[in-house]
């Protein structure tokens, strides 16, 4: 019974205690009741005054925590209450369910006031919204907790808090704070710096069971808050009656295990709170608010008295008896129906009404196809090593003495590491664990993705920030809920919210995209150790050119062959100092090969690492070069668009015919890009199609996996492209692999630019020859005996990185030490020059003894802003990173330098 249905029938008493979960909900809304959206929760009726004590606990506490935000909306301060929604129907001309996605889903729309819906209005009769509006309650700016809090004036000038309470304490007793009393610590989602939390709220006893992680609404100065509970205490520096309550509990929060892993981030990157726990918190919740929930789906079943009225003689209308028709076969829902037999909510709430069918609301889950990229299923039986390499992993799982929780696997290009992520995984779910396994970029694993949907099927999630909004959350939830338990995805899926996680996969561990550029600057291999080492999972971090930091610090796994013993394809360097300028951008030797390519209806893959047709364009006259207006850089022609495009920022310009300082019409080009590559090929190799994949390409969703799978599906193409090309797929027909600009990156000034490159021709050159026609690679530079790409063609990482390690350790470079990056960025230059000398003589006495401050050093103008950067080399890790937060958390607060925007990065890449 409802607490509605209990009120008319007078079974509700004094003191009696209500299960308030189905009320709240079909108060809400009388047909769509949602259980599951609706925590468990009781109300306690002391009354003599039914009416108004329905009236009253709706108006107190439980819609107002229960229930969805529009609902909120609707019981907050300036809205009259409705009191129609005490009585079964939609909410102030809302549905609750409208709310549950914001894509909405269509068909739902349809506004069906009923007769009858509206049925114990009268009853009710009075309005209880101007009874609440009286009783807002003042509280003092003392009320905050005293611990040094940095509010911002604006939040300090006016702290009324209003809150929800009604002033018929008659009617309603007030839930008891019980003694002791609950108190939430509540970090704030704000993107204020200077703020400082953890803020105590007061818990009346209807929300006793939130737990840390939960979301939830809280009064603050004059505002209202999204905030995340980050710890429950019994007591407060502040009695409690000076307290605030939280305004409502939202629909899912994070696991205790992963707030506190975001306050950690917080931390080690040197950010807020704020921003560490939204990284934790279900997609599509940040500082706005709470943007995307459940969608939810009202499905209907015929009763036995549905079916008895279908053969009798019951009367029935034309649409109430095809639904009861389609229902024959089986259960269906409203918006199937609507479809089918053309009835809509009212027809259905009729039905359910005279107990003819039974309805339900359940969770859809919105997803969207996916692309199979040359997916190869099949279970093979694992080669020794690799039955070796899950070995070790299992005897970890198993926690066996010994076996070390983290573990690198090295494997070459087509050693079949996938294959042991996969038995890892599987092995982790017999256990009854979880597992999260790291890709790069998941656009760029459109085939890892299939291999693992098509191993785990249900259990399986991806997360991924270009998944729609709706879509991630109900991944999100499915993980939060237990339905699945391996999740895959970037970077942001180290923080899927698993429940028992027993190992976490980085695969390709050296790829640069695992560390995210924005605040906070976290890195999500070291992210991925912190949990792991937190919740006791295994880690595992697999590629085929390791970092320096995890060949020293991790035990390694070796898959040193390829599956079918095929050999590592011969890798040719070409030295481009002794080529013939004539020739271009490819040496003949080059396009010897990609003949080849051609006459054997093969494939190729052709690497420069930059987008664009040419990325300089010069007045041969006078010697004009075009260049940002905003950013000191050239602008890269676009041929395509016909246009000259800024990298950097979103500037560009109609492709000039003629310099505008001297009216000269030659003008010059230089460097290849992408698109000329792309030209020159699809001219010169015609008919063979030519495939570009950049950024340029790639941008629509979908579109990098639809050209992945045209260069699979073709007989016989070349791939042109940036880095892109040489990521995430396995094609066995490749025998050319060609990089014509290897040393592009070499000429960074980074320490890591010897890594990278390394990186770069290996990953390039194990995309040939996996199949059975063998392959060979090309590397076309101008260092051609830079050991980065020697060791690289040689296939010989341990090499490599032997000497690189030996070279970090002698530069004092990380691993062996840790360095932090502080960029300042100002429209005014003076500014800008004042602000990094002050915070270099502020940092410099706060800094651990052995810490390096280099700098402050310019760096190039971005977006009109100009830059400063100062370089910290520390070996004191978390005494560098307290002393710059607290200066830089200082220097933030200065009005004098509030047009400089302060940015810390710790480990940058
Ligand atoms: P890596 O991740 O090391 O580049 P993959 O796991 O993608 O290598 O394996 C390369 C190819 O070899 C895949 O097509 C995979 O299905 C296949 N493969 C992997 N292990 C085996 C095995 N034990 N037997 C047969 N084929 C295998
Ligand atoms: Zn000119
Ligand atoms: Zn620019």
């Amino acid at each position: 019974m409802s607490f509605a249905e209990a009120v008319r029938a007078g079974g509700i008493g004094p003191g009696c205690l209500v299960d308030a979960v189905d009320d709240v909900a079909w108060l809400g809304h009388a047909v769509e009741d949602e259980v599951v959206i609706v925590p468990r929760r009781g109300v306690e009726v002391d009354v003599a005054d039914l009416h108004q004590a329905l009236v009253d606990a709706l108006a107190v506490v439980d819609v107002l925590n229960a229930l969805e935000a529009g609902l909120l909306d609707l019981a907050g301060d300036d809205s009259a209450f409705d009191v129609e929604a005490a009585v079964g129907d939609r909410v102030g001309g809302r549905d609750p369910l409208d709310e549950a996605d914001e894509h909405g889903h269509g068909d739902d729309h349809e506004d069906d006031q009923e007769d009858g819906a509206a049925a114990g209005a009268e009853e009710l009769g009075e309005d209880a919204g101007d009874r609440r509006d009286q009783d807002s309650l003042q509280v003092e700016a003392e009320d905050r907790p005293p611990r040094g809090v940095a509010l911002e004036d604006h939040l300090l000038s006016r702290t009324e808090v209003e809150r929800h309470r009604p002033q018929h304490t008659r009617a309603v007793r007030v839930p008891p704070y019980r003694d002791p009393v609950s108190i939430a610590k509540v970090e704030p989602l704000t993107t204020a710096r200077a703020l400082r939390g953890p803020f105590d709220y007061r818990l009346p006893a209807a929300m006793a069971d939130l737990e840390v992680g939960s979301l939830v609404r809280v009064p603050f100065g004059r505002q209202r808050l999204l905030g995340v509970v980050v710890g429950l205490a019994d007591a407060s520096e502040l009695p409690p009656e000076k307290l605030a309550e939280p305004i409502e509990a939202l629909e899912a929060g994070a696991p205790a295990e992963l707030v506190r892993l975001g306050l950690w981030i917080a931390r080690e990157y040197c950010s807020t709170p704020s921003r560490g726990l939204q990284l934790v918190l279900p997609p599509g919740t940040g500082a706005g608010g709470q943007r995307v929930r459940s969608r939810l789906e009202l499905r209907a079943e015929i009763a036995a008295a549905g079916e008895a009225a279908l053969s009798g003689s019951e009367r029935l209308g034309v649409k109430q008896r095809a639904v009861l028709e389609a229902l024959r076969a089986g259960e269906m829902s409203a918006p199937d129906l609507a479809a089918a037999v053309g009835a809509d909510r009212g027809v259905l709430r009729r039905l359910e009404e005279r107990g003819l069918i039974v309805t339900r609301s359940s969770r859809v889950r919105r997803r969207s196809s996916h692309p199979e990229v040359g997916a190869s299923g099949g279970n093979p039986e694992l080669l020794p090593e690799q039955a070796a390499a899950v070995g070790s992993i299992v005897a970890a799982l198993d926690g066996e003495a010994g076996a070390p929780r983290e573990q690198l696997l090295h494997g070459v290009t087509g050693s079949g590491k996938t294959e042991v992520y996969l038995a890892a995984v599987e092995a982790a779910l017999a256990r009854g664990k979880g597992a999260i396994v790291l890709v790069p970029e998941i656009g760029l694993a459109p085939q890892a993705v299939a291999r693992f949907r098509a191993r785990l099927g249900d259990r399986f999630a991806v997360l991924h920030s270009a998944l729609p909004d709706g879509e991630r959350y109900d991944e999100w939830r499915r993980l939060r809920s237990g339905e699945a338990a391996v999740c895959v995805g970037p970077r942001s899926a180290v923080f899927a919210p698993l429940r028992d996680l027993g190992l976490i996969v980085i695969d390709e561990e050296h790829d640069a995209s695992y560390k995210q550029e924005g605040d906070p600057c976290y890195d999500a291999r070291a992210v991925a150790r912190r949990r792991a080492a937190e919740s006791g999972a295994v880690l595992v971090a697999g590629t085929a050119t390791p970092r320096p930091e995890s060949w020293l610090e991790l035990p390694r796994l070796q898959l040193p062959r390829r599956v079918d013993g095929r050999p590592m394809p011969p890798v040719k360097i070409l030295d481009m100092r002794q080529a013939d300028p004539r020739s271009g951008a490819l040496h003949p030797d080059t396009w010897a090969a990609l003949e080849g390519v051609r006459a054997a209806a093969a494939k190729a893959i052709v690497m420069v690492n930059r987008r664009g047709f040419a990325p300089w364009l010069t007045c041969r006259s006078c010697g004009r070069h075009w260049s940002c207006p905003n950013c000191d850089v050239s602008l890269i022609v676009h041929r395509h668009s016909g246009r000259v495009v800024c990298h950097h920022c979103a500037h560009s310009e109609p492709l000039p015919r003629a310099c505008g300082d001297c009216g000269s019409t030659t003008l010059s080009r230089a460097g290849v890009g992408t698109e000329q590559v792309e030209a020159l090929l699809a001219e010169r190799l015609a008919p063979m199609p030519v495939l570009r994949l950049d950024a340029d390409t790639a941008g629509a969703r979908g579109a990098h996996a639809r050209i992945l799978a045209a260069f699979g599906e073709a007989e016989s193409a070349v791939l042109v492209g940036t880095q892109m090309v040489a990521k995430g797929h396995d094609f066995p027909e490749v025998t050319l692999s060609a990089i014509l600009d290897a040393d592009a990156t070499l000429r960074f000034p980074d320490f890591r630019a010897a890594e990278r490159t390394f990186a770069m021709v290996a990953q390039l050159a194990g995309r040939s020859g996996r199949g059975e026609a063998g392959g060979e690679v090309i590397v076309q530079t101008l260092a051609p005996v830079a050991p980065s790409i020697v060791h690289a063609a040689n296939h010989d990482a341990a090499t490599f990185l032997t000497a690189e390690i030996e070279r970090r350790r002698a530069l004092r470079y990380p691993p062996f030490s840790h360095l932090i990056r502080i960029v300042l960025k100002a429209e005014s230059e003076p500014r800008l020059e004042k602000a990094a000398a002050e915070l270099a003589a502020t940092l410099q006495p706060a800094l651990p003894e052995e810490t390096d401050l280099l700098g402050p050093a310019p760096m190039f103008r971005v977006r009109n802003r100009h830059r400063r950067r100062l370089l910290l080399k520390a070996g004191d890790r978390e005494g560098t990173v307290a002393a710059v937060r607290d200066t830089v958390e200082r220097l933030a607060a200065d009005r004098s330098l509030r047009e400089v925007a302060i940015s810390v990065d710790v480990d940058p890449q």
